[in-house]
């Protein structure tokens, strides 16, 4: 990690896309604040900043470049000396980037997180410089990480990167293969988070359904839901990104069976059409999807249920978004997210013919959200009347701000509390008042 800086330079952080990469991010912040740079939340005192990229989809791509040109205006109206270019556009796009964007003075990538403290001093030092070292890093619950969230609801990343390959995704190519962190590892920071304040922790990976089958040689997924569930203090305990054809019996049974797993899953399907499936890439026909759906209603009978689908796939016919659509009306998960396939460079999908206009693909995702957005609602307002638990995310002068167990951060709808004062973590209980299409409000009881 490099000697300590001598002189303590100020470092300020943007952090952009999922939250797996927020995690590099807090990690970062960890590690630069060990190595004696201070942070900042205000760029105009930053002598560093870095800006810790997403390159998902090409929206993605254009959010990263925009934030790195309004920092590098902080080289004129603040103090910053050095910007740096980190994460998944650096490992993806690597030197190339040194030549296109002239106000960045290094590019890193993924697998740099752990050498940030030396590569700030570079950089300081006046070089400039495009260093991607291989994605092999992978944090444990030895480092130092600064959460950037109120630390009553924190992520755990239990792996990285991802063996799949699914024609149209970059992040093989960016975070590369399958990693799992030890068990004991990701007990142990769970009980420093739960200790730290955390009520609430929420498992992340790309894939947290093939978890254990690298370094253990079989899924242990189930194991690890059961030891980290058993972490004293905890009261929710949340998995999110399952992939279909790898989420085990055993898993939906402790899902189901322990009381603080929230019975929530989270399970991006991405389509249902065979054709599109199998264009994509993904395992499992559809078929396979609606067995599982049934199967995990089975198991969990309370179960909320989040997918998310891309339409206007390459060679996605009117019979193929139909079907679609079809399943979404059937199905009636709790919550759906829909994205439009963007042709990602490198990618397989990108040189597939029978490309989709942008019109077709908005016009797509606007008809299955309004299909959604009729379940959705009536999914709620089958919550009115019902006495839950409330973690309280937010307070406002004028309005607090939860989540019930069927609400996942950043991603569903949220809970408005009305009643006694309430503090930021509180975890209340309350009556479901009403509904609206994505959000309740509550009263404490
Ligand atoms: S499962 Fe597919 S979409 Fe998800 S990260 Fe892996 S390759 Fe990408």
């Amino acid at each position: 990690m490099g000697a300590q800086v001598t002189q303590p330079f100020k470092v300020g952080m943007v952090s952009l896309g999922c939250a797996k990469n927020r995690i590099d991010s807090e990690v970062m912040l960890g590690i630069l604040r060990q190595q004696g740079f201070d942070l900042t939340a205000d760029p105009l005192e930053a002598d560093v900043i870095i800006v810790n990229s997403c390159t998902f989809i090409e929206s993605a791509t254009s959010e990263s470049i925009d934030a790195v040109l309004e920092m590098a205006q902080y080289k004129e109206r603040g103090r910053c000396k050095a910007l740096i270019l980190a994460g998944c556009m650096g490992s993806r796009y690597k030197e190339q980037l040194l030549a296109e964007l002239p106000e960045v003075d290094a590019i890193i990538g993924t697998g740099d997180v752990g050498n940030v403290a030396a590569i700030a001093q570079r950089v300081l030092s006046g070089e400039r410089f495009a260093t991607t070292a291989e994605p092999l890093f992978l944090y444990d619950e030895q480092m130092p990480r600064l959460l950037t969230t109120s630390p009553h609801s924190a992520y755990v990343k239990i792996a990285e990167g991802c063996n799949h390959r699914c024609a149209f995704c970059v992040i093989p190519s960016i975070r590369g293969s399958y990693r799992s962190r030890p068990l004991n590892s990701i007990v142990a920071e769970t009980r420093r988070l739960v200790r730290n304040g955390a009520k609430e922790i929420i498992l992340i990976a790309q894939d947290t359904t093939w978890y254990g089958r690298d370094i253990y040689g079989e899924s242990r997924l189930a194991d690890l839901l059961r030891r980290v569930a058993a972490v004293e203090g905890l009261h929710w305990l949340r998995l999110l990104y399952a992939y279909p054809t790898h989420l085990s019996d055993d898993v939906l049974q402790v899902v189901a069976e322990q009381p603080n797993i929230c019975k929530y899953v989270e399970l991006p399907l991405q389509h249902v059409s065979d054709t599109v499936l199998r264009a994509m890439y993904r395992q499992g026909d559809g078929a396979y999807i609606n067995r599982l759906i049934d199967r995990i209603r089975q198991i969990i009978p309370d179960v909320t249920l989040r997918t998310s689908f891309i339409v206007g796939y390459p060679g996605e016919t009117e019979a193929d978004f139909a079907a679609l659509c079809d399943f979404v009306t059937e199905k009636r998960f709790d919550h759906v997210g829909v994205f439009t396939y963007s042709a990602e460079e490198g990618t397989p999908a990108a040189q597939m013919p029978h490309q989709i206009p942008q019109a077709v693909k908005e016009e797509r995702r606007q008809r299955l959200l309004a299909i959604q957005q009729r379940i959705s609602r009536a999914k709620n307002e089958g919550c009115v009347g019902q006495v839950t638990d409330v973690l309280v995310d937010r307070v406002t002068d004028s309005v607090c701000i939860g989540r019930t167990r069927r609400q996942a951060p950043e991603i569903d709808g949220i809970t408005y509390v009305k009643g006694r004062r309430l503090q930021v973590g509180d975890m209340v209980r309350a009556r479901i008042l009403s509904a609206s299409d994505y959000d309740l409000t509550a009263v404490v009881e």
